[in-house]
C-alpha cells in the first residue's frame, strides 16, 4: 500500500511541474496594432544568421525580431507602413527585404 501512495504522489508533482511550465508564455505585440499576444499566435520575422531577414516560423532563429499578428488586415497595413515609409521600429533590422517576407506571410495564411 505504501509504495502504491508514493507512486501518485510523485506522478502528481509532475503534473504540477508541467501545468507550471506552460503557464509561463512571452507575450509580444504586434508591430501593427500593438495587440499582446502570446508571442507563438503571432507571425515572427527575424533576422537570421547572415543579416537576412526570414520569416521565422518556428521561433527559434536567436535575433532581433519583430512580431506580426496572423491577420491579412495587419499584413495589408504593414506594407502600406512600408510603402510610405510610415514604419518605424527600435530594433536595427534591415527592412527593405520585409515586402518579400510579408508575402511568404500572406501565403502561409492561404485564401
Ligand atoms: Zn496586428
Amino acid at each position: 500500500m505504501n509504495s502504491i501512495k508514493l507512486e501518485e504522489n510523485n506522478n502528481n508533482i509532475g503534473s504540477m511541474n508541467n501545468i507550471k511550465k506552460k503557464k509561463h508564455k512571452a507575450i509580444r505585440s504586434c508591430i501593427v496594432c500593438r495587440k499582446r499576444q502570446e508571442k507563438e499566435k503571432l507571425f515572427r520575422v527575424a533576422n537570421n544568421e547572415i543579416h537576412e531577414l526570414v520569416y521565422d516560423k518556428l521561433q527559434k532563429e536567436n535575433s532581433r525580431a519583430i512580431y506580426i499578428c496572423k491577420d491579412r488586415n495587419c499584413l495589408e497595413k504593414l506594407k502600406n507602413m512600408i510603402e510610405k515609409g510610415k514604419l518605424k521600429i527600435n530594433l536595427k533590422i534591415d527592412l527593405s527585404k520585409l515586402n518579400i517576407v510579408i508575402d511568404e506571410l500572406e501565403n502561409e495564411l492561404g485564401e
